[in-house]
Parts: C-alpha cells; structure tokens; sequence
C-alpha cells in the first residue's frame, strides 16, 4: 500500500484551530487518553463520537500519552478528528516500569503461575499500563493545568447524546469522582489488595473519611467483595488523585510490589481510594450512554430517549449480577 507522508508543517497547521484562539474553558478539564500508536483508527472511531455526542459543542482539550513517541500520522489524524487542542506526551521511563524493589523472580513466577488463568494474567507491559494509571497519569506536566480529567480509551463508544457538560456538574455538585459501569475483579489479581489496604488504613487513620464507603466494597465476613468503578470510563479531579492521602496510599501500595507481585488493576486501586476518601456525596453514577467490550451502560430513565441514543437499555449493567450499581446507589 502506499503510505501517506506526514509532514511536520502539516501538523503545525491543523495546530491552528481558530475557534479555540483565545477561548476561556468554563471548567479547565481534559479528556485523557493514554494509548498506543497500533490503536490509532479504534480511537479515532471513539473520539469521533465523543465529539459528536459532546465536545463539537465544547471544545475540550485532549491529552495524549504513550510510553513510546507517538507518529505524525497518529497525531495528524487525532488533530483532524477532535475540536478541542490536543497535546501529545511521552510517559518517563521511571512512570512505566517495575520498581527496583521489586524481585524479579516473584514477579516473573506470578506472571507464569497466572498465565491465562486471568486475561492479562502473565502481562508485563499491562501491569506498566495498571501502575501508571494507578499512580502516575496525573503527574504528567501536560496535565498540570488542569483541574478536571475524562478518561477514554480506544474502542469505547459513546451512543447517546450528552446534552449537558459532565465537567460543569462535577464542579456544580461538588463531585470528585465519576463512574458510569461497576462491576467485579478476578479474585487471583487482587490477592493481598485488601489486606495491604487495610494495613495502611491502620497506618493512616487521619486519612479515612468519616463518612466513607468502605461498606459498599465490605463482605459480611470483613473482606473484599470485589465491587469497583470500572475505570476505563472516569471523570475525576485531579486535585483527589494528587492529595496526600491519595499519594500516600498509591507510594504504600507501590511498596508491596502487588502492581507485579499480583495483578493489581488501576480500577480496584482507584475505588479503594474513593470509597476510603471521599464521602457518597462526592461520587457521581454517570449514566451515559457508553460501552467499553464486554459491558455497556445504557440510561433507563425515559427522559433519556430525547438524547438520541443507540443501545439496548434492557442490556445496561446495571441489570447484570456482577454490577454493584445498584449497591451504591441504595447505599
Ligand atoms: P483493558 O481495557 O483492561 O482490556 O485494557 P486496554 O488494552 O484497553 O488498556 C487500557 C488502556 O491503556 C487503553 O487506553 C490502552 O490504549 C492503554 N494501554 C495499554 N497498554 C498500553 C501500552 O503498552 N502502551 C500504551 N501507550 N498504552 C497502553
Ligand atoms: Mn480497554
């Protein structure tokens, strides 16, 4: 096939999108998408619907990371494809790899013993991706202007209109956190998560709200149920995640090794943290139209029919007996 060359005056010039020169965001949020150059068209496919949906009436800023550089061809076509300002950052090196207080004859053993028993289960590179999602994404430079962050990913979809900003109610309501999907982990990924949560906990009492959530992630016999926000959709603030209980809690948790010593994903590692942090109040069920393989959220009320949407409300998961939704919510 022939290949298209992309030439760095070319980017420069889809740069200039004048109807963002000199415009005041009314929340200064972004959405945030770390990604690899191979899923450039699964991508493009969701930020095309995010902007039909949402952003062609906004016009959010875009922040792109990838611990490799990305391609002129990948930034051309994100450029073209978005109407908000994108930038594209490098992950450092010390944000996505194994820490050196980590054995490497654990980790490699934890990685065959999973093998294909979980997905993932025997990933390198997808415990990288766990722990700087966990730890690291809000530190990024490209970043620090902003208060607010929406996370997405290649391949999600976006099927019903969002007729409001997620951004300006999270600041109206005084919302930290937002999810749309729950649902449950792989117990084998997540073995010590709950005991060494617990030791930090002890450790730090002073960090624990008051009227925290903890319940909701609490089996009758005082373990770990396994609920969490599935984090490949969020809308967050950015000043949670860099808090010092926030960063407390991730530098403990990063000690233990359980990032590659287990499985740790940045989902349960996120709903921890805002089910100790935050109070109910602070934490918002979006429910948008959204589906990321296999599960989708898709709104039941009625009032949503006007929004236009594209998917099988009788589907949603929060029907599903893996989703802890509807636990939240009567909570
Ligand atoms: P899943 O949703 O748990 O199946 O995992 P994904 O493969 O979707 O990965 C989660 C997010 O991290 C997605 O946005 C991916 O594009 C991104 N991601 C995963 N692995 C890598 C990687 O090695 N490099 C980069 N740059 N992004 C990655
Ligand atoms: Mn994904």
């Amino acid at each position: 096939a022939r290949m298209l060359a992309y030439s760095p005056s070319q980017i420069r010039e889809s740069r200039l999108k004048p109807e963002n020169t000199g415009r005041v965001l009314p929340v200064r949020a972004a959405f945030v998408i770390l990604v690899r150059n191979s899923e450039l068209h699964e991508l493009r496919a969701t930020v095309r619907q995010l902007e039909d949906q949402f952003n062609q009436r906004h016009h959010y800023p875009y922040v792109f990371l990838n611990n490799e550089p990305f391609t002129d061809e990948f930034k051309l076509h994100m450029e073209w494809a978005t109407s908000g300002d994108c930038h594209f950052g490098l992950v450092p090196y010390d944000h996505w790899s194994m820490p050196l207080w980590v054995d490497r004859v654990r980790a490699k053993w934890a990685m065959a013993m999973m093998g294909s028993r979980v997905p993932y289960g025997d990933s390198e590179s997808y415990r990288k991706m766990c722990r700087y999602e966990s730890g690291f994404f809000f530190r990024h430079p490209l970043l620090a202007d902003f208060d607010y962050y929406w996370r997405v990913e290649p391949g999600v979809e976006f099927t019903c209109s969002i007729p409001y900003d997620p951004f300006q109610y999270m600041v109206d309501n005084g919302k930290l956190y937002g999810f749309t999907i729950s649902v449950r982990e792989f117990p084998l990924t997540v073995r010590t998560l709950w005991s060494t949560t617990n030791a930090f906990r002890a450790a730090y009492p002073e960090y624990i709200a008051p009227n925290n959530t903890l319940r909701w992630l609490t089996t009758s016999t005082g373990g770990y149920n396994m609920c969490h926000f599935w984090s490949n959709f969020e809308i967050g603030s950015l000043a949670f995640l860099r808090s010092p209980q926030y960063t407390a809690y991730f530098g403990f948790l990063d000690r233990a090794g359980g990032f590659f010593l287990e499985r740790w994903g940045d989902a349960p590692v996120h709903s921890l943290a805002v089910a100790m942090f935050l109070d109910k109040s602070q934490v918002h069920y979006f429910d948008l139209g959204y589906y990321h393989k296999p599960f989708q959220n898709c709104p039941t009320d009625p009032d949503f029919n006007e929004h236009h949407c594209f998917c099988n409300a009788n589907r949603s998961m929060i029907h599903n007996e893996d989703s802890c939704t509807s636990a939240w919510l009567a909570l």
